[in-house]
């Protein structure tokens, strides 16, 4: 009789701890964003994104707009003066889509400044979709979070088709809300651990 409670309560606990650790597979940088206003996170335009109306400015803006409507609860917005930049750059790597730079306070654990950048090379002849899921990529490690190539789909997985998955996935979204919380409450910076 005290051996069934023992084992039911066993299975019961395992139940419960089983799908907490298949959620936990986005992997985070060590710090993260300071809001600038409630949710939402700075940034200015750079290089040939700084043109409205361009392809590339077109990409961040749209990528931006996926965060938002993904039900993420965080936000980009634009003014001159962020420390964080959306801009271009030009490398003749075919392989190479995008780059951020991401420089940390490990006192404070937030991000002190991320430039985020698009190859001109090789995304010049690549779709919109394309170039929208580099740009979105990118903004996900502006908000905090690493590649994980384990996970599919994922916009951070760095082997996704990048015509298909333009758009923040359920594994990066768990990975804002272990970094942000997922509604009105802002977690402590440095209150979650990564891997
Ligand atoms: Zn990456």
């Amino acid at each position: 009789m005290k051996q069934k409670a023992r084992i039911s309560a066993l299975l019961a606990l395992l139940m419960i701890l089983l799908p907490i650790s298949q959620s936990s597979a986005y992997v985070l940088s060590p710090c993260k964003q300071q809001f600038d206003l409630p949710r939402q996170v700075s940034f200015c335009w750079g290089g040939e994104a700084g043109q409205s109306g361009s392809i590339w400015q077109n990409a961040y803006l749209s990528a931006a707009a996926s965060w938002s409507s993904a039900q993420s609860y965080i936000a980009w917005y634009n003014v001159s003066s962020s420390r964080n930049m959306m801009t271009t750059f030009f490398h003749i790597d075919p392989a190479l889509y995008g780059e951020a730079e991401i420089t940390y306070n490990l006192t404070t654990r937030y991000i002190t400044q991320c430039v985020m950048k698009l190859n001109t090379y090789s995304l010049g002849g690549k779709s919109a979709n394309f170039r929208q899921s580099v740009a979105c990529h990118e903004q996900g490690h502006g908000f905090g979070l690493g590649d994980e190539n384990s996970i599919s789909p994922a916009v951070m997985n760095q082997n996704r088709n990048r015509e298909v998955i333009y758009t923040p996935q359920s594994d990066d979204l768990l990975g804002i809300y272990a970094l942000y919380g997922s509604g009105g409450v802002d977690k402590l910076p440095g209150s979650t651990s990564h891997r």
